[in-house]
């Protein structure tokens, strides 16, 4: 899960990591009200989305405008630029030519840029440990670094059984070419970053950039955060910290079903129990020819409702011209799966070609309730098979 630059800063300010003051605003009076609150003279209004790029991204209705972060000098801009950015759509490097529409801003107290640096924290699955980059090249994505000068990238990798230690902290800001009382600031933001990073079960912690100020004083100019799923549980409040205006529709109705839905780009809809079944069909599509249009696995105790919203799921992808059914009935038996999927082809009236492929407990009856459906559904007896009909049925109906 993602959250907002504005709700990262204040998780993070509660650990002891420094950042700029500020206020959310839903409207632009509300962006003058935290402006005039804030003091001045200098002011920065940024477009909160759950995108990165705002800098440099543009407006769709003003491409020639300026761009989501603006800095401004008086209480009266601020509002103007308030005015200009709030509901409407934001087109950056990361939202895609879609955009996002801007529906809150974060108005901060300007601040005097001396080093724009990058800091991040994330798990590195090799070793396995929170590793913390760094890098002397601030307000740069680091995958453009990474490729482009990766001599300027620092990765050190926290044991957890020792935590953050002094020497960690230390050899990130001599990296990054601070010194004097500041590599002191820096360890002290490290280590409060790192503490948020494992106590919130983040999978993401990125400032970029961090700054360094004309007095020497390093902040958090940007922060952005992302939390492991599974481990939101636990954190009551980051969860409820969650704007569905930011996510894919499909997914929140797919996490509402307990369903694992991934939404990709080809037009064969499938629909599988268990992971690893489902990586199979989604390779067996593409050895036939085909290309799956998602990634849906319905678990291992669905019931017929949620077979019924796994369906309406796949059906709601306009891209989709033909679904694969691939169910192995273990623990769920391939009766209720089918069932289900009578039930939901009816209800939403299927207008494209369905092969089923079912397999296990029950397996007789199954077939038998999709056959006496009426429904002209494929029935397939082995994954090639499966693969063979959807894509043949895919292709001529395209045909
Ligand atoms: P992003 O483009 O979505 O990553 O948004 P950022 O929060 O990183 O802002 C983009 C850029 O705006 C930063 O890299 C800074 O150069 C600039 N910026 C942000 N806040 C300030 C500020 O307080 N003062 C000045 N002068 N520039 C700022
Ligand atoms: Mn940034």
């Amino acid at each position: 899960m993602n959250i907002h630059e504005y709700q990262a800063k204040e998780l993070l300010k509660a650990y002891g990591v420094a950042v700029p003051r500020g206020g959310v605003a839903y409207t632009a009076e509300e962006a003058e009200t935290v402006a005039r609150e804030l003091g001045g003279p200098v002011w920065v209004v940024k477009s909160q989305i759950h995108a990165g790029g705002r800098g440099a991204g543009r407006f769709q209705d003003n491409p020639d405008g300026k761009g989501g972060v603006r800095v401004v000098k008086s209480v009266e801009e601020v509002g103007r630029n308030a005015a200009e950015m709030l509901n409407h759509v934001l087109v950056t490097k990361q939202t895609g030519p879609a955009g996002k529409e801007v529906k809150r801003l974060y108005v901060e107290e300007g601040a005097d840029i001396k080093r724009e640096l990058y800091l991040g924290l994330l798990t590195d699955r090799a070793s396995g440990r929170v590793t913390i980059i760094a890098s002397t090249e601030g307000g740069m994505e680091i995958e453009e670094v990474a490729h482009n000068t990766p001599e300027k990238i620092v990765k050190v990798a926290i044991d957890p059984v020792t935590g953050i230690q002094g020497y960690h902290t230390r050899r990130i800001a001599f990296a990054l070419g601070l010194e004097g009382k500041q590599v002191g600031s820096a360890a002290k933001f490290i280590a409060a970053a790192y503490k948020a990073f494992v106590e919130l079960d983040c999978a993401i912690v990125e400032i970029n950039p961090l700054i360094v100020t004309g007095s020497g004083d390093i902040l958090a100019l940007d922060a952005k955060m992302s939390f492991d799923d599974n481990a939101l549980f636990r954190h009551k409040d980051v969860a409820a910290l969650r704007d569905e205006a930011e996510e894919d529709p499909a997914e929140i109705e797919a996490a509402r079903h307990d369903l694992n839905y991934v939404k990709l780009d080809g037009n064969i809809g499938c629909m599988v129990n268990g992971a690893g079944l489902a990586m199979a069909t989604m390779d067996i599509i593409k050895l036939y020819g085909g290309e799956p249009a998602n990634f849906l696995d319905v678990g291992g105790g669905a019931t017929k409702e949620r077979v019924t919203a796994a369906f309406k799921l796949i059906l709601s992808d306009s891209n989709v011209e033909g679904i694969l059914v691939n169910i192995f009935g273990g623990i769920m038996r391939c009766d209720v799966i089918a069932e289900g999927v009578v039930a939901a082809a009816r209800e939403v009236h299927l207008h494209v070609p369905l092969v089923v492929r079912l397999e296990g407990t029950n397996v007789t009856l199954g077939k038998e309730i999709l056959a006496d459906s009426g429904l002209p559904i494929v029935s397939a007896d082995n994954l090639a098979d499966a693969a063979d009909k959807i894509v043949a049925a895919v292709v001529k109906e395209a045909a």
